[in-house]
């Protein structure tokens, strides 16, 4: 197989002007619906034709197999999102060829012409019936490229529903290219064009050449085969890489059930779930638009929650906008706060009740997220900034709101009242708001040089970075100006203020990592590039990292190095790009990490240099990361690389003074502990204080003579700089306390879990930290996907009662290698897995080679090994919340008020 040197361009200018298949769809008479959607064998008509009256392009679904693995009824009309299979992968097909043909079984037909009747009335659908039925799937090609009259062939299975129509698409411009490939005739075009996943070219959902696939087909029937991957040996076509799922098929209920079940892909302020409905994009028009399961009229939707309605344009369904999409072109962005402040005059209740969640929705751009079910008349308030920097006053003015406000019903057993909650991306929030109060609330905040702009919502998000920008000891650029530069030119711009889905940004100038660019939607970290001759400083840039919905993914990299001046234009062009062309219709798949999938960081890069920014790129510089400590999965053991794996203990700034790491079990920290540590600040330091996207905040600028009194200090007993090892490991999102999407109790059960472990696991002298984040959901706001033992919740029974259960994985870490954990154990009772992280723990105690890091240990035992260690067992560990499922402590609707209990109902106390 050979890969073509060089894609055809799929550029946007290309597709601005109107592709090839789109203006034949729009230039013929449209045809009433339904009066050609079938056609028999030697039907015909109606199609667009080449000089010789043929159809240029073909479209053959093979559909007459018995799929005996997935059982009766018929696979191909099996219903995923309320419609057949076969449906999705013509629809995926449609708007890339000029006839579709079905080769199928003779008692298939009929069913088959209905499901799909009005799928696109321009085009023609035929059937190719096998004239012996169950002889494989080489003699079903076979029949159905008889049939077909294109030159060129698409060729899917039936069970191919994610089958995106940009894939195909790509697929046709790369067969139907000439002098591609290594072959030297300039005349020479591809026998085809086949998608490559893992390296492995896949027979279906590729395009052929369509005389040379009925040949390949004839000869792999003449030697005795009916294995598809033969025909594609014979035809030997080009091979393009795929997005990884985009020919997926369903071989089982199983499978069915898999991409049925509701995915959670959002973060913690997000309230949507949706189905996994639709993940055909398609490219056909001016704007990206994603192909649609085909519906009866009437029928404004394809059946699942909160996806995009299914309508047609130009004769073809396409997916809407989104319905989000609509909410927010009536109103967001700036203008969202006048409207937030009237209502808030005149009480939350005056929402009228059918607009709740419209804006609901449109509040979280300005920070503002409507509580869970049962706390309907609450709200959580959170921050935006830049670096986690807050100057002096402003963690006071925190400290003082949420005293103020952030005052609960009912008091949390572990943690009390009023609080605040420090998160992973350097922020803060805020639980128990009134929508009343807010106003009063803008006000104290922003008299104190603080916003809750641009903290939710589809927009861009609080700036991430190193925390100690400026004033780091190892620092190579200060970031400082940079971030403020975009913050107020790009993030602040309110002409970029929707985007199609949350926007992360993170900027660091040391070489520590601790930017994450790994993760973020676009990262800049600091790199040397020779230019005229001078090696000089600047950034690197990465693209599309993410965690959440079981899709986490690593950044790519852009292979573009900017100079400090031009960062901001950079991220800038590349905030731009995906506001103008990201995915409006699908919100499962239309983070910028999807984005950078499906058009590759190639053609991105050459998008931007093309159209977003206004000098030439440089390609990449030299990683200035080489130590990599930030979350890296080491600790600070001898063989460790140099720097604070999470700032937490006493760091020298390059001014000489000391900034101090302080440790917030969870992440939560009492208003009047807060308080105290503002005063602290202020006191010892400049009154500065950072957050870490570990949750932690650093006291700032405290002179060397004052350590040693700081370090005194009664309230460092319990946020210490010297904390345990599972205090300091861990993290967790905010969890069924507040959050609908979650599915289990987070940070109580990690503060109780952490003082079990550490009074429970002996370990090495030498380890210091084992990283321990726990998500709520899929959403994975609590990183556990980066963490050496990963813990994500979920339901589980237990002697025959559903109770709150976590799936555990082993092995993530960010740093010069990021890697995410791998999922070793599903739905342990929770009560249980306090004494599956004791049995593992004390096995890497037991057989670690000295200075092994817990991820290193992981990697070289092998997953399997551990999944055995991982050995759940019920201990004298009581669980907060084993019971309490959807519920916490808090009052709901129903007026309970269901306190934590033991499995037998007995009450716990907070601390047991
Ligand atoms: S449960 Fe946690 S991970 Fe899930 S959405 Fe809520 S805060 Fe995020």
């Amino acid at each position: 197989m050979r890969r073509p040197d060089r894609a055809p361009r799929r550029g946007r200018r290309r597709r601005r002007a109107g592709g090839r298949n789109r203006r034949r769809g729009r230039d013929r008479p449209r045809r009433p619906r339904g009066a050609a959607g079938e056609r028999d064998v030697d039907g015909g008509g109606g199609v667009s034709r080449d000089g010789r009256g043929r159809p240029d392009r073909s479209g053959l679904l093979l559909a007459g197999g018995r799929s005996t693995r997935f059982g009766e009824p018929d696979k191909a009309l099996a219903e995923l999102a309320g419609a057949p299979l076969l449906c999705h992968t013509a629809a995926g097909l449609a708007p890339t060829v000029d006839e579709l043909v079905v080769n199928c079984r003779a008692d298939q037909r009929e069913a088959f012409a209905a499901a799909l009747d009005g799928l696109d009335d321009r085009l023609s659908v035929r059937f190719a019936v096998d004239p012996v039925p169950d002889e494989g799937p080489v003699s079903g090609l076979l029949t159905g490229l008889r049939v077909t009259r294109g030159q060129h062939v698409a060729v899917a299975g039936c069970d191919q529903p994610f089958l995106r129509t940009a894939t195909v698409a790509d697929l046709f411009a790369h067969a139907t290219a000439e002098g591609v490939g290594d072959r030297d005739a300039d005349a020479w075009s591809p026998a085809g064009a086949a998608p490559l996943v893992d390296d492995r070219p896949q027979p279906l959902g590729a395009v052929y050449r369509q005389d040379r696939a009925r040949e390949a087909a004839v000869r792999t029937i003449a030697a005795g085969s009916q294995a598809l991957r033969d025909v594609l040996a014979r035809v030997d076509p080009v091979t393009v890489p795929v997005a990884r799922g985009a020919v997926r098929d369903i071989d089982t209920r199983n499978d069915l059930s898999d991409v049925s079940t509701i995915q959670i892909e959002n973060d913690v302020d997000n309230g949507d779930r949706m189905n996994v409905t639709d993940e055909s994009a398609m490219h056909t028009a001016d704007r990206p638009a994603t192909s649609a399961v085909p519906l009866p009229d009437g029928e404004g939707s394809n059946g699942a929650s909160g996806a995009a309605p299914a309508g047609r344009a130009d004769g073809r369904w396409v997916l809407m906008p989104h319905e989000k999409e609509g909410i927010k072109a009536d109103c967001y962005g700036d203008e969202v706060r006048e409207k937030l402040l009237e209502f808030a005059e005149r009480g939350w209740e005056s929402i009228p009740e059918d607009e709740r969640e419209e804006w609901f929705t449109r509040f979280k751009f300005w920070g503002v997220f409507h509580q869970r079910t049962g706390q309907e008349s609450y709200f959580m308030l959170r921050l935006t900034g830049t670096d986690g920097i807050l100057e002096p006053g402003q963690f006071r003015a925190l400290a003082e709101v949420a005293d103020e406000y952030a005052d609960g019903p009912v008091e949390n057993p572990e943690f009390g009242n009023a609080w605040l909650d420090l998160t992973t991306r350097q922020s803060v929030q805020l639980h128990w708001i009134k929508l009343e109060d807010v106003p009063d609330i803008w006000e104290k905040l922003e008299g104190a040089g603080l916003s809750t702009r641009s903290a939710g919502g589809d927009t861009m998000r609080n700036i991430t970075g190193n925390p100690t920008a400026g004033k780091d000891a190892r620092e190579v650029i200060d970031t400082k100006p940079i971030l403020e530069e975009v913050q107020a030119t790009v993030r602040d711009d309110d002409a970029l203020a929707n985007m199609p889905r949350k926007f992360n940004i993170s900027v660091s100038g040391i070489p520590d990592g601790s930017a994450q660019d790994a993760i973020n939607d676009i990262g800049l970290e600091p790199a040397t590039k020779a230019v005229a001759g001078e090696a000089e400083l600047g950034f690197n840039v990465r693209v599309g990292g993410g965690l959440g919905g079981h899709e986490p993914r690593v950044a790519r990299p852009l292979d573009v190095w900017v100079p400090p001046e031009r960062g901001v234009d950079l991220v800038r062009g590349f905030v731009e790009l995906y506001h103008d062309e990201g995915n409006r219709t699908n919100r499962n798949k239309n983070r910028a990490r999807f984005f950078v999938d499906e058009r590759g960081p190639a053609d991105i890069r050459e998008q931007l240099q093309a159209e977003y920014v206004d000098w030439e790129l440089e390609t990449a510089g030299e990683d200035c990361r080489e130590s990599y400590t930030y979350n890296a999965g080491h600790g600070d053991g001898e063989d460790a690389p140099d720097g604070p794996v999470d700032y937490v203990g006493v760091h020298e700034q390059h001014d000489g003074r000391y900034f101090v790491g302080l440790n917030v079990p969870v992440g939560r920290l009492p208003a009047d502990d807060a308080r105290t540590l503002a005063d602290l600040a202020a006191a010892y330091g400049s009154g500065e204080v950072r957050l870490t996207r570990r949750q932690n905040p650093l006291v700032m600028d405290i002179p060397e003579g004052d350590l040693a009194e700081f370090l005194q200090e009664p309230l460092l007993e319990a946020y210490s700089p010297e904390p345990t090892v599972f205090e300091r490991g861990g993290m967790a999102c905010t969890g069924t306390e507040f959050c609908s999407l979650a599915l289990a109790e987070t940070k109580a059960r990690q503060a109780r879990m952490i003082r079990w472990l550490d009074a429970n696991v002996d370990l090495p002298d030498d380890v210091d930290t084992i990283t321990m984040h726990f998500s709520g959901c899929t959403a994975d706001c609590g990183h556990a996907n980066t963490a050496d033992i990963g813990l994500l919740g979920m339901r589980g029974r237990k002697d025959g009662e559903m109770v709150e259960a976590l799936d555990i994985g082993v092995g993530g870490g960010m740093g010069e290698d990021p890697a995410f954990v791998d999922w070793v154990r599903q739905r342990v009772p929770a009560d249980e897995v306090p004494g599956a992280l004791a049995n593992l723990l004390g096995a890497f105690a037991a057989h670690r080679e000295d200075g092994q890091s817990f991820r290193e240990w992981v990697d070289a035992t092998g997953t399997e090994a551990i999944t055995e260690l991982v050995e759940p067992e019920e201990t004298d560990y009581v669980d907060p919340a084993l019971h309490d499922a959807k519920q916490s402590w808090y009052p709901f609707d129903d007026g309970d008020s269901p306190a934590p209990t033991a499995p037998d109902d007995t009450p716990l106390s907070a601390d047991d």
